[in-house]
């Protein structure tokens, strides 16, 4: 886990911080799968602004996530492009207004980097933008093996009693 003492900076207001951070990402669970950032760590740009109510966090960085096609189930990789912002106020008293990743002066990075990696994602993670996915009559990988089955076996109980012939 990845956080940054803010306590050290001591910024007054119109003031900017910016330095190279590095960030650990966890895995992601998404549509069911399990998503690995690949690597685990990655260099980020962190932007702190101080202006006279509050302070603006700014994070960027891309990271590159290993794991199966929502389709076919064969490796698929997504690269991601991260641009994030926060602003945190300084006045305690409205928590809408208050980050959820500024936790006892620290910035929670790594939980801050996954979210910000979660929104980015496409809808579908694809090993191709063109994948197949697979037969939902006999789910055989349809971008090896491009088929078509006659309009009728698409009927599920034609379905049922082809796998039945293909046991016997
Ligand atoms: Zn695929
Ligand atoms: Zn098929």
């Amino acid at each position: 886990m990845t956080s940054f003492s803010l306590r050290r900076l001591r910024l007054r207001s119109g003031e900017q911080f910016r330095d190279g951070v590095e960030i650990e990402l966890e895995p992601f669970e998404f549509g069911g799968q399990r998503y690995l950032p690949v690597p685990e760590r990655v260099p980020a740009e962190l932007t702190v602004t101080q202006a006279s109510t509050g302070t603006v966090f700014e994070l960027r960085f891309s990271a590159r996530l290993h794991g199966p096609c929502m389709r076919c189930l064969a490796d698929a990789v997504v690269d991601v492009a991260v641009d994030a912002r926060e602003y945190h106020a300084a006045d305690a008293t409205s928590d809408e207004l208050r980050s959820e990743y500024v936790v006892d002066d620290q910035l929670e990075l790594s939980a801050w980097g996954r979210d910000a990696v979660a929104l980015a994602l496409p809808d579908q993670i694809l090993h191709a933008p063109d994948c197949a996915g697979l037969c939902p009559v006999c789910g055989k990988d349809l971008n090896v093996e491009p088929h078509e089955h006659e309009e009728e076996r698409t009927d599920p109980r034609w379905a049922a009693l082809e796998s039945l012939k293909d046991r016997l």
